[in-house]
């Protein structure tokens, strides 16, 4: 299958490759120049567990290419997967759509032939009629079928995702389109992975209902979290007492300092005004968004607290910055709601992230980046763990302790064992266990 990728970005970019990577060939293109320009010098701009070898590999074999020129990729093509952004729109949480459509008209003057146009994009219900009707009135003579397939995978681990996902949708109900969504995703068949042929609609609408549960099972284990704070439980045995049944599973029963990233939170913003516009509100939805964001900035109160009151002229190091870890994707991290908030008490903060910090420079004025976790601590009066990277499991802890003038440290991912913590010396509050 020859297929055309518009928008190279977290999603595109691993798309692009792993479609090369089951042999087809492949065009990415991308309106960024630079970022184009990067990869075809083999750099890869953004950070992906296994992306480099895979786009090396081929790249060599000439399965895989980069490129600007979007006429005559989709003119080549059998499929194009639109796979542009769809942030929230400033002032309403609805989902942007202008890249999605302005990708549309630019495709539609470009089909050459009978040809397959996806939205990968997470895109609200109703969408994927709308680009119809767009390259149907830009190209009233094109041969094309419009599907629906949402793209499920994770930050951090993108290849494995889309290399092995639980399902793939497919939002068509034609025969031709399926034929060739089928032959895309053949090689996954070796692994029996169910091809779900859905209605465009339902396709729509299953990406962002799949978000909003995983949203709200994150929001439930978080206040469960709180709740055990307040009567002396654990919340990681409740997590793993509950997990174990089958019905409800282990899976995203973490607690933390509350969800963010690319998706999470403008997925279940979007999704909500779908509900409200389609009068069928999803007042579970509205909730989870309203508990999230009072979340995160509440976590500013537990450093305040742990440094007695007050961060009047204290140091806090900040380990890990971004939304969560293998990623360096900044978008709606958490850091970016807690940081702020710590400097406007008073703090000043030095912060390492092992890959987040070159995004961060752009988003965290008046903080201090430094290049390793212990150049953090120095006289340090608090540290606190944002992002759970691996590396800060296995800090030298004596070493950490030396370094700060304080041992205090609020740990928002429960990376320590509590008992070790204090018997250590810390003065440590992590969150939903007994200290
Ligand atoms: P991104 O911002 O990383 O990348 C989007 C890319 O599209 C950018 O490189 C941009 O330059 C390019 N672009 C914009 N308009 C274009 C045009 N007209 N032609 C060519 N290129 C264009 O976005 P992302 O994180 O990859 O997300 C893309 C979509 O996938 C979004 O709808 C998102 O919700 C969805 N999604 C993201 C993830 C994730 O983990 N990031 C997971 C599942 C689904």
């Amino acid at each position: 299958m020859r297929i055309a990728v518009i928008g190279t970005g977290y999603v595109g970019l691993v798309s692009g490759t792993c479609f090369s990577e089951f042999g087809h060939d492949v065009i990415c293109i991308d309106t960024d120049e630079t970022k184009i320009a990067r990869l075809n010098k083999g750099e890869v701009p953004i950070f992906e567990p296994g992306l480099q070898a895979m786009i090396e590999k081929n790249s060599r074999s000439g399965y895989l290419k980069f490129g600007t020129d979007l006429e005559t990729a989709v003119s080549n093509a059998d499929a194009v997967f639109i796979a542009v952004g769809t942030p929230s729109r400033r002032g309403d949480g609805q989902a942007d759509l202008s890249y999605v459509y302005s990708a549309a008209t630019e495709i539609a003057a470009a089909l050459t032939g009978y040809t397959v146009v996806v939205t990968k994009s997470t895109v609200p219900v109703g969408t994927g009629r709308e680009v119809a009707r767009i390259l149907r009135e830009a190209n009233p003579e094109a041969d094309f079928d419009v599907v629906s397939n949402p793209e499920f995978l994770r930050e951090g681990a993108a290849i494995e995702d889309f290399m092995r996902p639980d399902r793939v949708i497919v939002g068509t109900l034609e025969p031709r389109a399926q034929e060739v969504m089928s032959a895309i995703y053949r090689p996954l068949s070796l692994f029996q992975t169910p091809l779900v042929f859905t209605s465009l609609e339902s396709a729509e609408l299953t990406k962002y209902a799949g978000n909003a549960f995983l949203a709200t099972k994150i929001t439930f284990i978080n206040e469960i979290a709180d709740l055990c704070e307040k009567v002396g439980a654990d919340v990681h045995d409740v997590a793993r007492g509950i997990g174990l049944d089958r019905r409800i599973g282990a899976k995203f029963l973490h607690p933390g300092p509350g969800f963010g990233g690319s998706c999470f939170p403008k997925d279940t913003r979007a999704l909500f005004e779908t509900s409200m516009a389609a009068e069928a509100p999803l007042q579970i939805v509205e909730t989870v968004i309203g508990i999230n964001e009072k979340r995160k900035k509440a976590m500013a109160t537990r450093v305040i607290d742990a440094c007695d009151g007050s961060l009047t002229d204290k140091r806090i190091a900040v380990l890990g910055l971004t939304f969560k870890p293998n990623t360096d994707d900044m978008r709606e991290s958490p850091s970016l709601d807690i940081l702020p908030e710590l400097i406007r008490r008073g703090a000043t903060i030095r912060a390492y992230d092992p890959e987040g910090m070159s995004e961060a420079r752009k988003l965290l004025e008046e903080v201090e980046f430094c290049d390793s976790s212990y150049a953090t601590l120095e006289e340090a009066d608090a540290l606190v763990l944002i992002t759970e990277w691996n590396e800060f499991r296995a800090l030298d802890l004596d070493r950490v302790k030396s370094l700060m003038k304080t041992p205090v440290i609020v740990d928002l991912r429960n990376i320590y064992d509590p008992h070790d913590m204090t018997a250590k010396g810390f003065a440590y509050s992590s969150i939903g266990r007994p200290q």
